[in-house]
């Protein structure tokens, strides 16, 4: 065998690996490996079958298109493959074949934008396109050669296929596989996201088909092929940096043997009420339970409301609503969308709210309302409560809302905080939940000199920047980020809900990388438990950033206080570095947001005396910690403790999910009712519970749920019921046993009418 053995060997290796993965097919596409230290490349022989290819069927050729061995023609593609050698001297390995979903993009004639930032560290900025000329010709060479400047590793040719670049067989196996799922994930969201009528039919077409048969083996090869590489780097990287790193950033030795448990199906549930007094969560959800029922749900045929009942539902807005409807109709002209706040983006037209007390709500037109939004969390008390509002005024009376120098009321609320999470040594007092995720992780950076967030896919934290990433849907990056340049989002990553080894994972790259600043979870799970945790989950996340350096940080802002005076952290048992707090901060009152944490963490915030110039995180706000804000939340929350109130909505909550239970129990329904404590879910359509991981399911499920789940929202109004987006409730002190009693016979009315019941 001749000195070109090994490298015939290899194409065929790489054609094998594709062939079996599914990205190569019977005689399309090409394979070529650079000869080491020649100018000679081996390749695929045009029109030859790669289920049959042995290494004597490689053709070899110079860079010149001289072909050197091999009794076949070769490839047609030969001189594209040359230029790329000629060109780029980091390439060794070319891959060129027609996998369907960049193909589709092809046709689409679009590229693929810079969506997360595995794509851009392997593949390049973006995968452009190679205009169009036909195979085989110098025309399609010449359009490769401008684009290769760019250094990227994965181009769509207009003329179909895809052409991927690698500096060894398995990185351009794993870029190819990378590719493979960035394109699907593309189609995907150019499918889903309201633009579906954009894309031709037949192509729509050829990728449902095509998802419909590989969904899985996809799945499965991507995630195989992305893990492999993603674990040698791993390796890699430990074993050059695990020194460094550990001596320079004083983190804790690597010792894998202290894997913290995932906290799967054996978990077992949480302590009961009687060991947690004080605390909102009488019994903690049996969360395998809790998924196996979400899980059956999203799996079974939609189960709306009957059409005749429904078309009632929504004629009450028609006759009882009118004037909610003209004015918002009005608001149309003048704020986008007609709506300033996301959750009064209401089905049918949003309702206009004249009136609000304790557990009930009035609208323009006299409608009476159960109100289980309680604005979206932060009134555990109930709505506008007097005794707060009393004292509040009070304040306001003499001092005005702002004066932009420093008042009591701000001592005493940190005081107050302090005191019931002590993990909060100091406090900032900030405008909103956004700012003070913004706060939190710019002090996580500066105290610790690294750059990574990691979240949890699908957790929403606010809309800043760097947190429009993975947002409510896990495993989508980038899809809701537009108007936010790329660098913004760079060094956010998401993992999975739950996925304590993918935690790990994205811990150990980042390691490599410059390491994690900070890991940000929800402490009851993403979208107020939406996806809750299993009980041990916190610990082994905090078990975790000290392992590898990062901080914690809970992100309070619908579990602060509602959950318990002590907060998730209490409940829990789990001490962050850094507490995100809105809502119940202010107790319903504006400007509600807040920092609090470890000392010297916090002290990356101080301004003023004893601030070193150049060293301190900024942050501000014109109407921060103004006494409205601070005087509010010290008398809610003082009022709170007094009443006991996150224990008593809690209850409240407690009963509101048996008796759903008893109605989807007594009409046999597939419906999921769950809390945690006052924060209560009525999960009819499973829509929050799907993800990127079954795709087709997404695709084809997204629309028809979410808008299943409107109808419902709008039945509960149309019965008198106010909810979060028809899903959620939260309960607040104010839901006596009348209030909840009431609130079961009409959702009753409206459980008993979905199809089928
Ligand atoms: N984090 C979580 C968990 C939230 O639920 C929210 C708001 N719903 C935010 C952050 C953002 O808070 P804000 O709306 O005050 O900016």
């Amino acid at each position: 065998m001749s000195h070109y053995g090994p490298s015939r060997e290899l194409v065929v290796d790489v054609c094998r690996t594709l062939l079996e993965r599914g990205y190569l097919k019977a005689t399309e596409g090409n394979v070529s490996v650079r000869v080491p230290g020649e100018d000679t490349f081996a390749i695929t022989p045009s029109s030859y079958d790669y289920g049959k290819m042995e290494p004597g069927d490689i053709c070899v050729l110079g860079l010149d298109g001289r072909q050197i061995l091999g009794a076949r023609k070769a490839s047609i593609e030969a001189s594209m493959h040359a230029a790329v050698y000629e060109h780029r001297a980091d390439v060794s390995v070319i891959i060129h074949t027609h996998q369907p979903y960049a193909s589709a993009l092809a046709l689409m004639e679009r590229p693929i934008p810079a969506l997360f930032d595995e794509q851009v560290r392997y593949l390049g900025r973006s995968v452009e396109l190679v205009s169009y000329a036909p195979s085989g010709t110098s025309f399609l060479k010449k359009n490769v050669t401008k684009k290769l400047a760019s250094g990227a590793n994965a181009y769509i040719l207009e003329n179909h296929g895809v052409l991927v670049l690698g500096g060894d067989p398995e990185q351009a196996v794993h870029n190819m596989a990378l590719l493979e799922k960035v394109a699907l994930d593309y189609l995907l969201a150019l499918l889903t996201d309201g633009r579906a009528e954009k894309v031709p039919l037949p192509i729509r077409e050829i990728a449902f088909q095509k998802l419909r048969k590989d969904e899985k083996k996809l799945a499965a090869q991507v995630e195989e092929a992305c893990a492999a590489r993603e674990a040698a780097e791993a390796r890699a990287a430990q074993e050059t940096a695990a020194e460094e790193s550990r001596a320079a950033a004083g983190e804790r030795a690597p010792a894998e043997d202290v894997v913290p448990q995932p906290a799967g199906p054996a978990t077992p549930a949480g302590p009961s009420g009687a060991q947690l007094a004080g605390y909102a969560i009488s019994r903690y959800p049996d969360v395998p339970d809790v998924y196996r029922r979400l899980d059956s749900l999203v799996s079974q045929p939609l189960r709306p409301i009957r059409r005749a009942v429904m078309d009632g539902y929504l004629g009450y807005f028609d006759d009882r609503c009118r004037r909610s409807r003209e004015l918002t109709d009005q608001a149309m002209e003048l704020i986008p969308g007609g709506v300033q706040h996301n959750l009064a983006f209401n089905y049918p037209f949003p309702l206009a709210i004249e009136k609000a007390d304790g557990a009930r709500l009035w609208d323009v037109d006299g409608n009476e309302y159960i109100d289980f939004l309680q604005a979206g969390g932060p009134t555990v008390l109930g709505s506008n409560y007097e005794p707060v509002r009393r004292q509040v005024a009070e304040v306001v009376e003499q001092s005005g809302p702002v004066t932009g120098l420093f008042h009591e009321y701000e001592l005493k609320l940190a005081e107050l905080v302090n005191r019931l999470m002590p993990a909060c040594e100091m406090f900032r007092m900030l405008g909103s939940g956004t700012e003070s995720v913004m706060a939190a992780i710019r002090a996580a950076r500066a105290h610790t000199g690294k750059k990574w967030v990691v979240k949890v896919g699908g957790a929403y934290h606010g809309w800043s920047d760097q947190m429009v990433y993975g947002l409510h849907v896990p495993g989508t990056w980038r899809f809701e980020a537009k108007g936010i340049p790329f660098g913004a989002t760079s060094r956010t990553r998401e993992f999975f809900p739950n996925d304590l080894d993918a935690l790990r994972g994205k811990l150990k790259q980042n390691r490599r990388l410059g390491g994690t600043a900070a890991v940000i979870v929800e402490p009851i799970g993403p979208e107020s438990g939406t996806r809750p945790v299993p009980f041990g989950f916190n610990a082994a996340v905090r078990e975790l950033c000290d392992e590898f350096g990062a901080l914690l940080i809970f992100d309070e802002v619908v579990s602060g206080f509602r959950l318990g005076l002590g907060g998730a952290q209490g409940y829990f048992g789990v001490r962050p570095d850094l507490t995100i707090f809105g809502k119940c901060i202010t107790g319903g009152y504006p400007m509600a947001g807040g920092v609090g944490g470890r000392r010297e963490v916090m002290a990356s915030f101080a301004s003023g005396i004893g601030g070193k110039s150049g060293e301190r995180a900024y942050i501000g706000g014109t109407l921060s910690a103004n006494p409205l804000s601070c005087a509010a939340g010290y008398f809610a929350i003082t009022e709170m403790e007094r009443t006991n109130a996150p224990v008593l909505a809690g209850l409240a909550g407690d009963r509101l999910t048996a008796g759903l239970q008893r109605i989807i129990d007594q009409h046999d329904l597939p419906f999921v009712a769950y809390n945690q404590g006052s924060i209560v879910h009525l999960e009819t359509t499973g829509v929050m519970l799907l993800d990127l991981k079954h795709p087709l399911r997404f695709a084809k499920e997204m629309k028809p749920r979410k808008h299943m789940m409107e109808e419902m929202g709008a039945a509960y109004t149309a019965s008198g019921v106010i909810t979060l987006a028809g899903s959620r409730m939260y309960t607040s002190m104010a839901d006596t046993d009348e209030v909840i009693d009431d609130a079961l016979g009409r959702f009753e009315s409206v459980l008993s009418s979905v199809e089928g019941a």
